[in-house]
């Protein structure tokens, strides 16, 4: 069912999230949005991309990427609690193309208490954290569909729903925080990493996934990148978002590149076709039974394993 939410949405102007407001930023793309685009189907996850967006700018000291002017941050919150859980299908491959990045944050943790991911939706990642023996896991997400679909994966996993914001879980308390392309959707990320910085114990560790604006698909499709949406305010590259996870106490922030294995058929979701081109080749893919193959592309994603100091 489509629930259309009009909302009276003001813009507001935006500045580099690293740089701050005094930095020089060059227009990139020009808005391409009407106000019928704030409806609850926009703001859902993953659903497919409609390539809209606001104005984006690049910051031209450290490029990052982001939309100015933007919406209303209390508005943008309002329709994520609306949002409506649409990737159940997709769980396992999202899965898999994420647990390898936890690993290789898991070699530089020492202590496994409490795995907190930050809107990962049914919270289907806590897994992770019951199968590699942290003692409780905790999904923190503000759609409330998310929560009624939330299944504890162990008697020591909970459901938080709200923003994650100060005061959510006690400082120091936290082992692990991941959050997984989550980033781009906060209205000022440097905030929200200050807050993850805080709430993790001595030690801890903050694990990221988010798009990367230098990878080839944005290079490639450039505007018609599934990256440029109006749901994503800050866009990164491997250098600003290192810089940016220090600015906030990060002891060390290593980012790197990572492939995602996803089927056929997800590539084709994500792909610049129209939905007839689409529903095209989805038969014939059916047919052949080639949409239940799967493979693994460097598309433009990145990921960051920062790491508080032990104290
Ligand atoms: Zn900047």
């Amino acid at each position: 069912m489509k629930h259309e939410m009009k909302l009276n949405m003001k813009l507001e102007e935006r500045f580099c999230t690293l740089c701050g407001p005094q930095a020089q930023k060059n227009v990139l793309y020009s808005a391409n949005f009407s106000d019928a685009d704030f409806n609850q189907q926009i703001f859902s996850a993953r659903r497919t991309p409609d390539r809209r967006h606001f104005q984006l700018v690049k910051c031209t000291a450290c490029e990052m990427i982001y939309s100015d002017p933007a919406g209303d941050p209390s508005k943008l919150a309002e329709l994520y609690h609306h949002g409506l859980v649409s990737y159940d299908t997709q769980e396992p491959e999202i899965y898999n193309s994420y647990a390898p990045v936890l690993d290789q944050a898991l070699k530089k943790l020492s202590h496994r208490g409490t795995f907190v991911e930050i809107g990962g939706g049914t919270g289907f990642m806590l897994r992770y954290g019951v199968e590699h023996g942290f003692r409780e896991q905790i999904e923190i997400e503000p759609s409330q569909d998310a929560e009624k679909k939330f299944r504890p994966v162990s008697p020591s996993s909970k459901f938080i729903r709200g923003i994650f914001d100060l005061g959510i879980i006690p400082p120091n308390s936290a082992s692990l925080i991941c959050f997984f392309q989550v980033l781009d959707h906060i209205t000022d990320p440097r905030s929200f990493l200050k807050i993850v910085h805080e709430a993790l114990e001595p030690g801890g560790i903050a694990v990221c996934i988010t798009h990367n604006t230098r990878a080839l698909s944005a290079k490639i499709l450039r505007e018609k990148s599934p990256i440029f949406d109006i749901e994503h305010t800050y866009l990164f590259n491997l250098k600003n978002i290192s810089a940016l996870f220090q600015s906030v106490g990060f002891s060390t922030a290593k980012s790197f590149s990572i492939p995602n294995k996803y089927s056929v058929k997800h590539w084709l979701n994500l792909a610049p076709f129209s939905p007839n081109t689409k529903a095209r080749v989805t038969k014939i893919l059916r047919k052949t039974r080639a949409d239940k193959l799967h493979f693994k592309l460097y598309a433009g994603n990145l990921a960051v394993i920062a790491q508080k100091e032990r104290s």
